[in-house]
């Protein structure tokens, strides 16, 4: 399932997840939602400061960051150490995993969902093995199709 951008109506999302966030929050989560690229919390604290005119300490957006994503609003790309909103915040169905298509070209990022059928061959592999698995995020880089149509 591919989904476009949700709204950019915070409080609509939030009171729909039963989430109230401090404004703080709030400026974070809107600033990942306006963004086309994900960011890094570096990237955030740069953006902060131009936009609300008023310094944040990159620890402080660390420590939003990890609520944000602890409460489904935002993923963080492991590869890449960067953030971005969730696609799905306006679904009704079921958030499953969520992979991600990342383009080496113009940082754009698709989040997309994987049956859980494969979820499962994964996972069924890695225990096999012993493993235990923890998270199941997959991100893949590679090159989307705006930027492949205009090579
Ligand atoms: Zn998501
Ligand atoms: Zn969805
Ligand atoms: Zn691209």
């Amino acid at each position: 399932m591919i989904h476009s951008k949700p709204s950019k109506n915070i409080q609509k999302i939030c009171n729909a997840k039963g989430i109230s966030l401090t404004q703080k929050r709030q400026n974070i989560f809107h600033i990942l939602l306006s963004s086309k690229i994900p960011l890094s919390a570096y990237d955030l604290t740069d953006v902060y400061k131009n936009k609300f005119e008023t310094a944040m300490p990159t620890m402080s957006i660390y420590r939003i960051l990890e609520f944000l994503t602890a409460s489904g609003l935002v993923h963080k790309l492991e590869s890449t150490n960067k953030y971005i909103a969730c696609s799905h915040l306006q679904c009704d169905h079921e958030h499953s995993n969520a992979q991600f298509l990342i383009c080496n070209s113009c940082s754009g990022v698709e989040e997309i969902t994987l049956t859980s059928e494969l979820h499962k061959q994964i996972e069924t592999g890695a225990e096999q093995t012993g493993f235990k698995v923890e998270s199941l995020q997959f991100e893949l880089h590679g090159t989307c199709k705006a930027c492949l149509n205009t090579h």
